[in-house]
């Protein structure tokens, strides 16, 4: 079972509850999450914040049924079974991994558009909090029950 320790989570709050990005400020390359080395020219921490959007799209997805789930999802698992996990495309071109929520597993689809939004994820020492997308489609739509 994967650990988080409670530093470990407060180290990377900034990319678990703003979707912060680390912009090179040599190349301009765009960075999800933060690393120290630029992956295109080899800078060092010569990083300025960008706030991605969260707005995105499916590039590719997986659902995850009962009894197959990482830890970080387990409980959830266990209350609503399956799930879809996503690499979703962010608008601003990066890439990143987040649970799909607010609709069928089964129905989402490459392409889907996509928003990020902050849940609630299991309680281990304090309660984590993390990204997961749900279909924009899903806005304006009447109340659901
Ligand atoms: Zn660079």
């Amino acid at each position: 079972m994967a650990y988080i320790s409670v530093p470990e989570i407060q180290r990377t709050l900034p990319q678990r509850y703003r979707l912060v990005g680390l912009k090179c400020k040599k190349c301009g390359y765009l960075h999800f999450p933060a690393r120290k080395v630029c992956k295109n020219c080899g800078a060092v921490e010569e990083f300025e914040e960008v706030k991605l959007s969260g707005r995105g799209k499916v590039y590719s997805y997986t659902v995850i049924e009962q009894g197959a789930t990482v830890y970080e999802h387990t409980e959830e698992a266990a209350v609503g079974g399956a799930f879809s996990v996503a690499l979703v495309e962010l608008e601003e071109g990066v890439r990143v991994m987040g649970q799909i929520t607010e609709c069928d597993p089964y129905s989402v689809r490459v392409g889907m558009e996509v928003e990020a939004v902050l849940r609630r994820m299991y309680e281990q020492d304090i309660v984590r909090y993390s990204f997961k997308f749900r279909p924009i489609r899903f806005q304006g739509r009447a109340e659901r029950p």
